[in-house]
């Protein structure tokens, strides 16, 4: 799947559209889910045009997958999810329900978050 460059968060990125940022550096945005579903539900994103984990893990630098999952754990510490517990999540493609087309990995936290996936 090629990027597409008007998705909705090549767009946050550009500044077209506002987000509530919580962390930003070199090669990572993140900022607060606009319909969140739990206390803590934030969105960390890559600044690289990476459609999805499928090409990001195949073609972003070293430095690029270092600072997302550093940002990842950072960002969760901060929020204040990280002693009693929290949940990462990428959804990729169709069978992923993925909506936004560039890679984002949740972060949900703040109260219990049940199973992994319904059980049927
Ligand atoms: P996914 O199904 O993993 O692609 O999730 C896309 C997520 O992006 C959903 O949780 C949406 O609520 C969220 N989202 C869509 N538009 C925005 C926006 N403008 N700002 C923040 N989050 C958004």
């Amino acid at each position: 799947m090629s990027y597409d460059d008007n998705n909705i968060f090549a767009r946050i990125l550009r500044g077209e559209i506002p987000c509530k940022k919580v962390f930003e550096d070199d090669h990572v945005l993140a900022f607060h889910d606009i319909n969140p579903l739990a206390p803590v539900h934030v969105l960390v994103i890559p600044k690289g045009a990476y459609v999805s984990m499928n090409d990001f893990t195949a073609t972003a630098s070293e430095a690029e997958i270092a600072a997302l999952f550093r940002a990842v754990g950072k960002i969760a510490a901060e929020l204040g999810v990280a002693e009693d517990g929290w949940r990462m999540l990428a959804n990729i493609g169709g069978n992923g329900h993925q909506e936004v087309p560039h890679l984002h990995i949740h972060i949900f936290g703040g109260r219990k978050l049940g199973h992994m996936l319904p059980q049927h």
